[in-house]
């Protein structure tokens, strides 16, 4: 049989099981598996357990729940134990390539309190508006379904997968995926040999028209300037104007790092962001996007550029310095006369291709060292790093990426956009990094899902025809040279 005869079984198959798949994601999303709320940690595992009943009825083999031990503090239940990584394997034919699929099955909290039309963990199923409404529809329970819907309909028309899978899902991403990095290299060359590739759908279209392939994210240093001086808070009645004051100095040099513009003021950095090449420029001509949506999205006018290519490449290409706060400075409301004793400024840079996080740290430091010093000021002051992750770039043009752009066109009928993000997904470099292969980022819902917000949603076209990109995704990528 042809790859696009198998498809085309596959595709009505999807489509007579639609209610079975429908039922399996309001099964997993009512399942209370938030990971950030340690007393509902059982239905974590109760969610785990449920996916390995799901694999083994599907004919997995070597289905393991990876046990992660005792969560590290701070927390507040002692003794609290980590969710199991669940894995398992379908096929291990050496003729055909591997691929390792990821995502997670844990959840954000929610409750109807927060303004929610619905019970989060109930599923709603609205034809009419074409969405299915839970906390976990899209971020990230409807997509791991997806890869079980996908494994389903091969199992029901006997056709056999393409490739090796193999599956990691785990149930701490919304609280810093605990483990999981030890975890990966632990089983690089063990549970996860010969992976060639690896497939994360955890993301999401740009906006809701059109189907995005995502090749990038920037990575995120984060510093802090430590200013103190006097040995308490003091009042300003009494020492305003006697004593060297620490915020002052603070607030002097945090103005220094960044302008109004987006500008970073600090020497070297600029120098170190990769050119954009020809074919780079090209991508953005493409995509579907417009400042209309930036500023929906802001709430507000506030966009600092006015084209299409100028917003996307400052958000996904080049890197940019944030002020975010400042520790132990006076914000309530009210007139308090304060003069804190300690402030602590907070601020980050997304980082971009080629910049090297320890150089650009170095950088930092060393600026605002010589900042300070031009203050003349009697107060000590200290810069540091607080943590970094780097940033994330492939080759969209990769046979990876091929395939699912391949996948893509004949699902949607439309070539998909190529999008970076602004944010970052750490996991993703781990596994680049520990595993030697390349990683694709697949997204099945649209940019208005909410997911982390209320009334999260999955369009029920994205988890179906989602479920089909996923299907001829894999044959693709299965038949690729
Ligand atoms: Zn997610």
């Amino acid at each position: 049989m042809s790859t696009d005869s198998k498809i085309s079984k596959l595709f009505s198959t999807i489509d007579d099981l639609k209610p079975s798949f429908i039922d399996r994601l309001s099964k997993a999303v009512s399942i209370k598996s938030v990971s950030g709320d340690e007393t509902l940690r059982p239905e974590v595992f109760k969610m785990a357990t449920f996916l390995k009943d799901e694999l083994i009825k599907l004919d997995a083999t070597d289905v393991q729940l990876k046990d992660l031990g005792i969560q590290p503090p701070p927390v507040s239940i002692s003794n609290l134990p980590l969710p199991p990584i669940v894995l398992a394997k379908f096929g291990n034919d050496p003729q055909k390539k591997t691929l390792l699929i990821y995502g997670h099955a844990d959840v954000q909290p929610a409750q109807i309190e927060d303004g929610w039309n619905s019970d989060p963990f109930t599923l709603v199923v609205d034809e009419e508006n074409d969405k299915l409404i839970g906390r976990g529809s899209t971020d990230d329970k409807g997509p791991v379904m997806g890869w079980l819907n996908v494994i389903e309909a091969h199992k029901k028309l006997g056709i056999a997968l393409p490739v090796n899978l193999i599956c990691c899902f785990e149930g701490m991403e919304e609280s810093g995926s605990l483990g999981l990095d030890q975890l990966i290299k632990d089983e690089a060359k063990g549970y996860f040999k010969n992976t060639n590739d690896v497939c994360i759908s955890d993301n999401y279209w740009l906006g809701t028209k059109k189907p995005v392939l995502t090749y990038g994210l920037r990575g995120c240093n984060y510093y802090q300037i430590i200013v103190k001086g006097p040995g308490a808070d003091l009042h300003s009645g009494i020492f305003g104007g006697c004593i060297a004051e620490p915020m002052t100095d603070l607030i002097q040099i945090m103005s220094t790092l960044v302008d109004n513009k987006g500008n970073i003021l600090i020497p070297g950095i600029k120098e170190m962001v990769a050119p954009v090449t020809e074919t780079e420029e090209k991508l953005y001509e493409e995509i579907e996007f417009d400042v209309d949506e930036l500023n929906a999205a802001s709430g507000s006018k506030t966009s600092l550029f006015s084209s299409k290519k100028d917003i996307l490449m400052h958000r996904w290409r080049y890197p940019s310095l944030s002020l975010h706060g400042i520790e132990g400075a006076f914000s309530g409301s009210g007139a308090k006369t304060v003069i804190p004793s300690k402030v602590i400024g907070k601020f980050s840079i997304r980082t971009v291709p080629n910049i090297d996080s320890n150089k650009l740290t170095k950088l930092v430091i060393e600026f605002v060292n010589r900042k300070f010093k031009e203050l003349n000021s009697l107060n000590e002051c200290k810069c540091e790093l607080i943590h970094d992750g780097d940033y994330w770039v492939s080759d969209p043009f990769n046979k990876s990426f091929r395939a699912a752009s391949k996948a893509t066109k004949k699902v949607w009928g439309v070539e998909p956009d190529f999008t970076r993000e602004g944010g970052s997904i750490p996991i993703t470099l781990t596994f680049e990094n520990e595993l030697k292969s390349n990683v694709l980022l697949l997204p099945m819902g649209k940019g208005d899902d909410g997911a982390h917000s209320i009334n999260e949603k999955l369009n029920i076209s994205n988890y179906i025809q989602g479920t089909k990109t996923l299907c001829a995704y894999l044959h693709y990528y299965g038949e690729s040279e």
